[in-house]
């Protein structure tokens, strides 16, 4: 696929491939085309359907509401980790936690469940108020964006806020990672070379990081009954956003990438 080629993740339903055409409707996607890259006809696309499959394509009619495309080529992409990262994270203060996405989607996590712990300092609780779906909404955006700009082929999913406990009770994955700072426990660097030695590397973690006022001792204990790993990210004292960013880089470096 041609280098630095405008890209754009779109509804599986509006490729065609048998009629080798996509049409983008998206209002954010048109206005980016028509407005900010003032896309002409027989310009070069890339159109993604969110599962890695890659679409070369050439505009072939514009207007205020669409562009169409024709598919010129397809390709399968192979830019995601072979590890799957579900990060669990606290909300935060001032533009952390989405920053903490971008750079969370860029490394390569899969996906990401925000949590209300009990020591939170923010919380966005999952009510009737349409807070959370408008949140999460913003925060599917700001994944689907950082996806584009980093070449993924799919877009991390995130989810409505919940709590520790129904986190660890509703979690599919074969390994469960609680960042622990100031206790006596491996750091996760021992601990990945641990599976990797004993060849139980897992294909599907969790990675949980703290808020501000770390975990509580009954969520500590409850990551304990789940049998999780407790690391070490080392002696110094991480904001949660760079013990986040920096536990993922570790995993998917480790073990993530297909080279
Ligand atoms: N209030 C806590 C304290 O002063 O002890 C610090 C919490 S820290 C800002 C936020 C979260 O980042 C922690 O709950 C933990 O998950 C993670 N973290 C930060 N530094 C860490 C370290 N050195 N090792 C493991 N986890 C760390």
């Amino acid at each position: 696929m041609p280098k630095s080629t405008p890209r754009f993740f779109v509804d599986p339903a509006c490729i065609t491939r048998t009629g080798k055409r996509v049409r983008l409707s998206a209002r954010d996607q048109v206005a980016q085309l028509t407005k900010v890259l003032r896309a002409k006809l027989g310009d070069k696309i890339i159109c993604l359907d969110g599962t890695g499959a890659a679409f070369e394509c050439a505009i072939e009619s514009i207007s205020a509401k669409q562009v169409d495309a024709t598919i010129l080529a397809e390709c399968k992409l192979e830019s995601d980790p072979l590890v799957k990262v579900c990060l669990a994270l606290p909300l935060l203060k001032g533009g952390r936690f989405e920053w903490a996405l971008e750079k969370a989607c860029e490394i390569g996590v899969a996906s990401v469940i925000p949590v209300n712990f009990e020591h939170s300092v923010v919380r966005v609780e999952d009510g009737s108020d349409g807070k959370a779906e408008s949140k999460v909404n913003r925060w599917q955006t700001i994944l689907r964006e950082a996806s584009e700009q980093c070449e993924r082929a799919t877009i991390p999913q995130i989810v409505s806020p919940t709590s520790f406990n129904q986190l660890l009770k509703n979690s599919p994955a074969d390994a469960t990672i609680v960042c622990a700072e100031r206790q006596k426990v491996p750091r996760l660097l021992d601990v990945i070379h641990g599976w990797k030695m004993a060849s139980v590397v897992p294909m599907y973690i969790l990675l949980v990081v703290g808020p501000e006022g770390g975990l509580s001792q009954s969520e500590m204990s409850a990551a304990s009954e789940a049998k999780a790993d407790l690391v070490s990210l080392g002696p110094r004292i991480l904001r949660s956003e760079t013990a986040a960013i920096f536990a993922l880089s570790q995993i998917i470096s480790a073990i993530g990438d297909h080279h």
